[in-house]
């Protein structure tokens, strides 16, 4: 193995490893280091998304989705089905496989792009040197030119609730439950407690969220957060607000719950509690003495707008740093070091990263919200268009939701985009467009939409900013 590298990557998660592969192809000599190791023992690139996170919470999304909609919706359509049974050990196996396609295939885009992948732990020493330690316990120190942190984040766990990886659980234990547990309590409704939430709700669980705050997904927009309650609420998601966790008595029939609302001190006695109240930078024994790599009071590595450290040549991308804990921005942070190291111009846009619930009805935006924009004290207009009146969400019997645009008075631009409703993780796609390239709602109103496709939500809802939409009546 050779010992010096002009770029080494820590973290080969969908920050570091997309950086190492940009890396290779500019042409550099690149290492990435990752130490991920999953529950049988096996090391795996991908990080958190890959193995714990972003892929199988979607591969369960679909199977669930499925079985629901089996249930409840193919007798519209006239399907007779029986009884719909899952068999979760199938269920889970069709996850592992689709986790083990994923991650393998990092192995290969490495080969492809000239990737040194070294399994084990990195630790950045003094002077821009990395010690490797690799799976037999063998250090060896290696030098690099540029240094890309990339060590992505770990769950953040309730002092009051600790997880013990059977009764209380993280989200990654959540993906692996073997069975559907009867009655279960998602601490935290933000984005794991609900998409986690809807995938053993829809199997059959009893699913009640423990959320602290008094306000729904106040990230998004308040239109959308109304919508989206309304149908988690009609799947059976027992959302309780303002409710403060404050321990946990476990026993051999379950866990006994207590938490404080408003009407006072409260118990709930469920089978499994998933703890998801956000995730934490993860820098254990990553740094080491004096390398000059500052940490910020929450935990994250302090870097500029261009994910420079402190330290000349090292960086650091992804959910260790500031900014939403989302794949996609690793990725591009990732990919925008690789190049700025290789001395071309590269930036991410921050302005326009987009968000994405995969429940069902799905819940997409970006930009900002309109409670955000009034704040801003800029005047602005809205379009809005109900997936109720589209022909192709009528066929696909998915009505539920609205496509809405937020967009400024003054010069027509779009300032946000915000979709509750049949793939609306896809339809965001073109307003990101839209908006990286400044469009107006006029430039979205001129551009053709297939019919019938539910994009055309999106255009009627631009058309209905100016209150010229055609197949809604404009208010
Ligand atoms: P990570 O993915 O955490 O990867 C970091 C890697 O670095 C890990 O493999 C770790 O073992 C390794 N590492 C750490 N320290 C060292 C060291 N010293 N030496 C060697 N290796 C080290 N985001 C989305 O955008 N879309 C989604 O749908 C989505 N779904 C999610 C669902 C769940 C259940 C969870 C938990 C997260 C989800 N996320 C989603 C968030 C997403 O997973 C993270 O934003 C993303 O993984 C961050 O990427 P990263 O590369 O920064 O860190
Ligand atoms: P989150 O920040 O989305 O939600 C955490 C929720 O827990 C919040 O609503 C918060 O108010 C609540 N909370 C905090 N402390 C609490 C307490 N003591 N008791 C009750 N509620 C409490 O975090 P998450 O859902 O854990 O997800 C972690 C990260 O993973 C997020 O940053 C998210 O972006 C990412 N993620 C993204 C996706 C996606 O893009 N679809 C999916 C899953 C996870």
């Amino acid at each position: 193995m050779s010992s010096e590298y002009d770029v080494i990557v820590i973290g080969g998660g969908p920050a570091g490893y997309p950086a190492a592969i940009r890396a290779g192809q500019n042409k550099l000599k690149v290492a990435c280091i990752d130490e991920w190791v999953n529950k049988d023992g096996s090391y795996a690139f991908g990080g958190t998304c890959l193995n714990a996170g972003c892929i199988p919470s979607k591969a369960l999304l679909e199977s669930s989705e499925l079985v629901h909609r089996a249930q409840h919706e193919f007798a519209v359509h006239g399907i007779k089905v029986g009884d719909v049974s899952v068999d979760v050990a199938t269920m889970q196996k069709r996850r592992a496989g689709i986790v083990k396609a994923s991650t393998q295939g990092i192995t290969a885009l490495f080969k492809a792009a000239g990737v040194t992948g070294l399994q084990g732990h990195g630790k950045l020493l003094k002077g821009n040197k990395v010690e490797f330690t690799g799976k037999d316990g063998k250090k060896e120190e290696l030098t690099a030119k540029h240094v890309i942190i990339a060590s992505g984040s770990s769950p953040t766990e309730l002092k009051s609730v600790p997880f013990d990886g059977k009764q209380i659980v993280d989200s990654w234990g959540a993906l692996e439950f073997d069975s559907v547990p009867k009655r279960l309590c998602v601490v935290g409704a933000g984005v794991i407690g609900l998409e986690l939430g809807s995938v053993w709700r829809r199997l059959g669980s009893e699913v009640v969220v423990l959320e602290a705050l008094d306000s729904f997904l106040p990230a998004a927009d308040g239109a959308v957060s109304k919508e989206a309650l309304k149908h988690f609420k009609k799947l059976g998601l027992d959302i309780r607000l303002g409710a403060k966790v404050s321990g946990a008595d476990k026993s051999a029939s379950g866990v006994k719950l207590k938490y404080t609302d408003a009407k006072g001190e409260q118990t709930l006695e469920v089978d499994k509690v998933v703890v998801a109240i956000g995730r934490r930078p993860f820098t254990k024994d990553l740094l080491g003495d004096g390398t000059g790599v500052q940490i910020d009071e929450r935990g994250f590595i302090k870097v500029d707008h261009d994910c420079k450290t402190d330290v000349a040549n090292v960086w650091a991308v992804g959910d260790v740093v500031r900014g939403p804990m989302l794949a996609h921005k690793g990725k591009e942070e990732g990919v925008m070091v690789a190049d700025l190291i290789a001395g071309k111009i590269a930036e991410v846009n921050y302005k326009t990263i987009p968000s994405v619930i995969y429940t069902a009805p799905e819940i997409a935006w970006v930009g900002q919200t309109e409670e955000e924009v009034k704040k801003s004290g800029r005047a602005y207009k809205v379009g809005s268009f109900p997936f109720l009146a589209s022909g192709r969400a009528r066929a696909m019997e998915a009505t539920a939701g609205f496509a809405k645009i937020v967009a400024a008075t003054d010069d027509d631009e779009i300032l946000g985009v915000h979709i509750i409703g049949p793939m609306a993780g896809e339809l965001i796609a073109e307003a990101v467009l839209a908006m990286e390239y400044s469009a107006s709602t006029e430039d979205l109103q001129r551009t053709i939409h297939a019919h019938p496709t539910l994009s055309e939500a999106v255009h009627e809802a631009a058309l209905a900013a100016d209150k010229i939409a055609i197949d809604f009546p404009n208010r």
